[in-house]
């Protein structure tokens, strides 16, 4: 069976709506996908039409920010009843956030030199209420400041880069209890890209398991061969499900298309397996 578990539409930062994305997830073969944007559960209703219509599994999703530990750490969230109010509305005070956000990033770029980054920002996010990165990256693209998206975050967007701006995301305990509360699985997104020490990695899947998580991306389409294989040993050790997750937001941004992972090691219990 071919699972991707994380994907994003332009209800967040992913390039295609939720009706093409599915249907991306069809040509290319896929059998069960989630539709997970961030902190934003307002494509569920059109992927899931979608998908019922082209004969692809949809697992309602979500991928939550969360600070730990000085860090941006993202809990993905499967299965959700995505009517639930808990989470319905803890999401719209998390999103809430994003917008003087976005204002005091763009303030940070103006001092860099580069004027107007909040509109030109805004105009790449079809959602207003989900100003990312990602948006400033295809703006500063676009506008001729830098060549792709990956060289503006290594200049400017990435933590410590003169673009970045500290946020307050949700507490870890509370992304994984909003997910419980309604119903759904909750999941570290690829851990690999965590710039945390080894004792505060050993602290997230502590306090995430503590707090009622069960299952990491082994397999991401953010995670080289050498990543995947030291999660799996994690997934092993803590007795964690395993997810395949492409992470994909659109082909000219991400490496791994929509379906395109590598296979979980077969020793592994997929986290779909709770979800068929
Ligand atoms: P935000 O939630 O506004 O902090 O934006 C996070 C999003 O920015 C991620 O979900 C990715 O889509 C994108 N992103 C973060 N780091 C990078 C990177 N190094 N290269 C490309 N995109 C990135
Ligand atoms: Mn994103
Ligand atoms: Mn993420
Ligand atoms: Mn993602």
């Amino acid at each position: 069976m071919n699972v991707d578990l994380h994907s994003h539409s332009t209800v967040s930062d992913g390039w295609l709506d939720p009706r093409a994305l599915v249907q991306r997830a069809a040509v290319n073969g896929v059998d069960l996908m989630a539709l997970t944007d961030h902190d934003e559960v307002g494509g569920i209703d059109v992927a899931a039409e979608a998908a019922a219509e082209m004969g692809v599994g949809l697992v309602p999703g979500v991928e939550i920010s969360v600070s730990f530990a000085g860090e941006t750490v993202h809990i993905v969230g499967l299965g959700i009843d995505h009517r639930c109010p808990t989470l319905v509305d803890a999401l719209a005070e998390l999103r809430a956030g994003r917008d003087a956000r976005a204002q005091r990033m763009s303030d940070e770029l103006a001092r860099c030199g580069i004027a107007g980054a909040y509109e030109g920002a805004r105009r790449f996010a079809r959602n207003p209420e989900l100003v990312s990165r990602a948006h400033f990256a295809r703006h500063l693209v676009a506008s001729g400041v830098m060549p792709d998206v990956k060289t503006v975050f290594d200049h400017y967007l990435a933590r410590g880069k003169p673009g970045f701006v500290a946020h307050q995301w949700a507490a870890l305990v509370d992304a994984v209890s909003w997910i419980r509360a309604a119903g759904g699985i909750a999941v570290v997104a690829h851990p690999a890209r965590y710039r945390l020490s080894g004792a505060d990695m050993a602290r997230l899947f502590d306090e995430f398991i503590a707090a009622g998580g069960e299952a990491v991306e082994v397999v991401s389409g953010a995670h080289t061969a050498d990543e995947m294989r030291r999660f799996a040993t994690v997934a092993r050790q803590r007795g964690l499900l395993a997810s395949r997750a492409s992470d994909f937001h659109g082909e000219k941004e991400s490496t791994v298309d929509i379906g395109r992972c590598n296979p979980l090691p077969a020793d592994l219990t997929p986290v779909w397996s709770r979800l068929i």
